[in-house]
């Protein structure tokens, strides 16, 4: 007999010795009993005979992770602080021990229509220069402004991959959203690309993955999960809106999925290609960039600078304008936000904690003003600390009273919502935009949504609304993000046609040295990140902790801070209540900790990671 530890699938139960009379691989997927059923476990090791009673495997597998999916794994668990349970678990095993199909093992590559058939796009010139300098790099950040081409070059590169017999992922947020992007694939790959995400049924994703086994699909499409398909001979791997925070997992293992991607291109050896009209700061920072400059739409846009926060004057001018002369607008408002900052009209600065620089969020309730990120609190104050001006403002306009205003004032405009209310499905979403499309309807009017890799032709206005607010929230890429979106809303018009971009803000310096130029905002905001000791000059974490107890809760948190305090090379920002309080019944406590490097960080979070904690290493989410 021999004696196997082995870790559970998706399960908190710890590591648990089974015997068999096989020689089992490690990462082997079995079958083992466990009080009156029998759960599905991953060979972890061999070991000597215990010196307990143990059962035996109830079954062999056929089905196995492969060596860099056990060493990923354990680096999310550790990194990331899950289970290895948890984190072994994103990922789907390789069937016949990664072999191809027995079927087609001689001819296998045939199976994929590679070499010659594989049809490319034309590159422009520019197209080509990126390319050619993407294929000289191991990894690299793909910096073009939106409509440069950017997807021409991916497929260019999948095709490549494919002609050389490698596969590819090609990673996108939100991909329920995009069926453009699908249709393009499949016109150049057939059915060797799959699109792989959560709305994707049971039965279509055993397809997959049978044609991933019988080597059939080769690329594979689709949001952060897509990353943990079983490809094999993975030669690349592109993670396009490299930007967007929803390549961070929200629950446990709360991984970012951008990082993991290029620690697994090391592993394997596959090319990493992150991607982005609008770039991280952090990946501008850490990567070699390759630019794309803007090959063959010459976008001419006019940009206006207009005051208020509300559906003014010079927005309705400007909407009837454009509508009467048969073009098509999209209005962006940001989504209404879990909390509220007191607002200056007068000079568009919300007010920001002296010690964090960020937002200072209203908690009425308390009657005070807090910092999310150190808990500093005080007094609500109706005066500009800036220029005097009082009252200071909070309230801000929602989607569907920002609809009725306009179709009320605009007469015959048929206003399509684009938020996350409205567009429910992938079918809704569609027909929304054919309507656009047709014309039979006028102005898009939405939230973030809008910004997320659609083409709209005709769009020959573009209004932005509430960049202040999201300037001045709690979040220290806060400047990030508001810049951030007035380039991708703004790059969705003036594809065809000249466009005017009206921006509605109180304080025009904050973007006016940078429209048209978003590595000019780069370097000065990592000038600002490397002043105020963010990252990626420094590596934040932040602990959750969650009680029906809040006497429970706050003691755990008083604990757990006074254990870091002996680490000298961390940094505690701040603990206290939680941004929002309660969530099911639970009272939530925070700690944000802050150092230096990940190494001192990490070796601190360990030292008081357990049951009653939830750590979130590289948070971008603080409520
Ligand atoms: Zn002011
Ligand atoms: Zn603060």
């Amino acid at each position: 007999m021999k004696y196997y530890q082995t870790v559970l699938l998706r399960s908190s139960a710890p590591i648990l010795t089974y015997a068999s009379p096989l020689d089992l691989e490690i990462g082997k997927l079995v079958q083992v009993p466990l009080k009156s059923t029998t759960k599905e476990a991953v060979v972890l090791k061999a070991v000597a005979k215990p010196d307990f009673e143990t059962e035996n495997i109830a079954n062999v597998c056929d089905a196995v992770y492969l060596p860099y999916q056990m060493q990923i794994a354990k680096f999310i668990s550790e990194y990331y602080f899950s289970s290895f349970s948890e984190a072994i678990s994103l990922f789907l095993p390789y069937r016949r021990s990664g072999c191809p199909h027995p079927d087609n093992e001689e001819d296998g590559q045939d199976m994929v229509n590679v070499g010659v058939g594989t049809p490319r796009p034309t590159l422009s010139s520019f197209q080509q220069q990126a390319y050619e300098q993407l294929l000289q790099k191991e990894r690299a950040l793909l910096f073009g402004v939106t409509g440069a081409g950017k997807t021409e070059i991916f497929i260019s590169l999948m095709a490549k991959m494919l002609e050389e017999g490698k596969s590819s992922i090609f990673l996108m947020p939100e991909i329920s959203l995009t069926p453009q992007m699908e249709k393009r694939l499949k016109a150049y790959f057939g059915d060797a690309v799959a699109m792989w995400h959560s709305k994707i049924t049971k039965k279509k994703k055993e397809e997959i993955l049978e044609a991933i086994e019988a080597g059939r699909v080769r690329i594979v499409a689709g949001a952060r999960s897509a990353l943990f398909t079983p490809l094999s001979d993975l030669g690349l791997i592109v993670v396009d809106e490299e930007h967007d925070d929803s390549y961070k997992a929200m629950t446990r293992p709360r991984y970012h999925a951008r990082d993991v991607a290029v620690l697994m291109g090391q592993k394997v050896g596959a090319k990493v290609v992150l991607a982005s009209a609008t770039p991280s700061a952090t990946s501008f920072h850490k990567y070699d960039v390759v630019k794309l400059a803007n090959a063959y739409v010459p976008t001419r846009k006019k940009y206006r600078f207009i005051g208020g926060d509300t559906i003014n004057a010079p927005i309705i001018y400007a909407l009837r304008e454009h509508f009467e002369e048969g073009g098509q607008s999209l209005l962006f408002l940001p989504t209404r936000g879990n909390f509220k900052y007191l607002y200056c009209q007068n000079c568009g600065v919300t007010h920001t904690c002296p010690y964090c620089s960020v937002g200072m969020a209203l908690h009425r309730k308390h009657r005070h003003l807090k910092c999310h990120y150190c808990n500093y609190t005080e007094a609500i104050r109706d005066t500009c600390v800036h220029c005097g001006h009082t009252p200071l403002s909070s309230e801000r306009i929602g989607t569907q009273e920002a609809i009725e205003i306009i179709t009320e004032a605009i007469e015959g405009i048929k206003v399509e919502q684009f938020d996350r209310d409205s567009i429910t499905t992938a079918n809704k979403l569609v027909k929304a935009l054919k309507r656009f499309e047709s014309g039979e309807s006028h102005l898009l009017l939405g939230t973030q949504m809008l910004s997320k890799g659609h083409d709209y032709p005709n769009i020959t206005l573009s209004v932005i609304m509430g960049l202040d607010h999201i300037i001045g929230m709690a979040d220290y890429r806060a400047r990030e993000r508001a810049v951030s979106l007035l380039f991708q809303i703004a790059g969705r018009s003036g594809r065809t046609k000249e466009a005017e971009v009206l921006i509605q803000t109180a304080d025009p310096s904050q973007y006016e040295p940078y429209l048209g130029d978003y590595e000019k905002f780069l370097k000065d905001e990592l000038l600002f990140l490397e002043m105020a000791h963010y990252p990626p000059f420094t590596s934040l974490a932040r602990i959750l902790i969650a009680h029906k107890d809040e006497a429970k809760a706050s003691k755990i948190t008083l604990d757990t801070v006074a254990k870091l305090k002996q680490f000298k090379d961390i940094q505690i920002v701040g603990h206290g209540k939680a941004p929002v309080e309660r969530i099911a019944n639970k009272y939530r406590f925070t700690i944000l900790l802050r150092a230096e490097s990940r190494v001192p960080l990490l070796k601190a979070l360990h030292s008081v990671d357990g049951r009653e904690i939830e750590v979130d290493m590289d948070p971008v989410e603080f409520s």
